[in-house]
């Protein structure tokens, strides 16, 4: 049996001698996977899985390898303790600082979704705002009988499924709050956002083994797929899964025997009653649900407005510049965003998600000026836009007679997705009726959605993983730790 010692040594004998050859060695964008290298002679034959080990700079091309590779790094990541953890998250934070517009046009570029000025501050957001270490804090008491101290230790290896709606963002906050807990990650990232999820990452991994960390304490796979994510969900090394996408991936993981994390689907309702600051209420959900062109999964996605304050409203959304359209207008945009599916009902046309207010507008023939961020117009309960987790810079509002109505309405078109809803009130009795019933894992009152997922804007600190599904809400470091305890018996109690 060789060790995995000896087999690191045989890798690097021969990654030496391949980069020694006429080919200049590993193929740039590619993994690094050494593809039948000529053994060299007198060395052993290297096993094709040790080979993979050493990736392209964290990016590999087998996952198989990807989870050897974290599975040692995890061993060496257990050496550093928490103030050298805290270091490298300072590393993640600086590189995402100093790339954050070169990611968010690379972003942009290959998702075709959102706009870049947002996507810095979405960067800048997660860089600053994402907790570190310092959300470990051990629990300890005592007694007559003795002491007990409670640690946060790690799991392992953690997979991560990020999303395209913010692939970077993700993996930033998911590195630093995974990293944190003494974990490695491995992402499996979304296929429509894959080059700038490997650039990024080998980006973070040279300043990470510059900064004089282990290799591969976050990896990635150049061509992830459906199978590649099967791997990570059922390989016995990959101790936790973190999910942060639609239904159709939370369902997949949750299938598994693993412990899950899973950050799932969102469709935000606004209820606006009689009572609410009906100008600030309109500037406060233009600002929230126009942020990137709406991609957040907390952003604002439909508003019920008390009938009493229904025209003050309509005309506010006016004033702070969102462009309005008839109900003609509306539904034609109905046909644009929503495709009639084979199987029955409708689904979402992709091709509209993330797009500018402009481009949208452009598609019903309607006159959106330049820099317009929000269309909106009145529609029914039924109308596709309240009704599906639409993702564009659209805003249907939907006429209520109080507020009692208005908070059912939010109740069913918020599906028990239990992710986000908003409140604009200056009554705090039904605030709080609004909370309790709404029951989801953020409620804004008389803000914007942002105020509720980040302290730049509000009182909280941010994660991109808000976990709907398992319960573990804004997801910090303390949720991908085990919790451990030491129990002294008689002993250190000392008054
Ligand atoms: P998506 O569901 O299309 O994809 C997410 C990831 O899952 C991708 O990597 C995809 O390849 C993978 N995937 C999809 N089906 C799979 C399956 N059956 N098995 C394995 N992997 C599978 O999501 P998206 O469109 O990129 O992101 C938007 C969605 O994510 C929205 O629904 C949004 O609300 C949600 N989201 C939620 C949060 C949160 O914190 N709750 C954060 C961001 C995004």
């Amino acid at each position: 049996m060789i060790d995995e010692q000896q087999i690191r040594k045989i890798v690097e004998s021969v990654v030496a001698s391949v980069a020694g050859s006429s080919d200049g060695g590993l193929p740039k964008g590619t993994s690094g996977a050494i593809v039948s290298p000529a053994p060299a002679p007198k060395k052993p034959a290297v096993p094709s899985s040790a080979a993979g080990i050493r990736g392209n700079e964290g990016v590999f091309v087998r996952m198989e390898d990807a989870i050897n590779a974290s599975k040692r790094a995890f061993d060496e990541f257990a050496h550093f303790g928490i103030r050298e953890r805290e270091r490298l998250i300072g590393i993640i934070r600086r590189v995402t600082l100093d790339y954050a517009e070169e990611f968010s046009r690379m972003t942009c570029e290959e998702t075709g979704m959102g706009n870049v000025r947002d996507k810095i501050l979405k960067h800048r957001n997660c860089s600053k705002n994402s907790p570190g270490t310092e959300d470990l804090v051990s629990r300890s008491w005592s007694g007559e009988r003795g002491v007990c101290l409670e640690e946060y230790a790690p799991f392992g290896i953690i997979g991560a499924i990020t999303p395209s709606t913010h692939p970077v963002p993700t993996m930033v906050n998911n590195s630093i709050i995974m990293l944190a807990g003494g974990n490695t990650v491995i992402f499996n990232p979304h296929p429509g956002a894959k080059r700038v999820s490997a650039h990024a990452l080998q980006t973070f991994h040279r300043a990470i083994v510059a900064g004089g960390f282990p290799e591969n304490l976050i990896t990635c796979v150049e061509n992830p797929t459906i199978e590649t994510a099967n791997i990570l969900f059922n390989h016995p090394d990959v101790k936790l899964l973190s999910i942060t996408g639609g239904p159709g991936v939370v369902k997949a993981a949750m299938a598994t025997n693993k412990k899950v994390v899973a950050a799932g689907p969102g469709n935000p309702p606004v209820l606006v009653d009689e009572t609410a600051n009906v100008e600030k209420a309109a500037e406060d959900i233009i600002k929230g649900a126009s942020f990137d062109n709406n991609l957040l999964c907390i952003a604002e996605k439909e508003v019920f407005v008390v009938e009493t304050v229904f025209d003050r409203f309509m005309m506010a959304m006016e004033k702070a510049g969102a462009v309005r359209i008839d109900d003609i207008h509306m539904n034609l945009l109905v046909e644009k965003a929503f495709i009639k599916s084979d199987k029955g009902g409708h689904v979402l046309n992709r091709e509209l998600v993330g797009k500018s207010a402009e481009y949208i507008g452009d598609l019903v023939k309607v006159n959106v000026p330049e820099g317009t961020r929000i269309i909106f117009g009145e529609t029914t309960m039924d109308n596709l836009f309240v009704q599906e987790e639409q993702m564009m810079p659209v805003i249907p509002v939907v006429r209520v007679r109080n507020f009692d109505e208005g908070l059912k309405r939010c109740l069913e078109a918020e599906h028990e997705y239990r992710h986000t809803a908003i409140i604009h009130s200056k009554d705090m009795d039904r605030i709080t009726k609004f909370a309790r019933i709404m029951n989801t894992t953020i409620i804004v009152a008389n803000g914007y959605s942002t105020q509720g997922d980040g302290p730049d804007d509000g009182e909280a600190y941010m994660a991109f993983t808000i976990a709907t599904p398992t319960g573990e809400g804004v997801t910090s470091p303390r949720n991908f730790c085990r919790i451990r305890r030491l129990a002294i018996a008689e002993s250190l109690r000392f008054v």
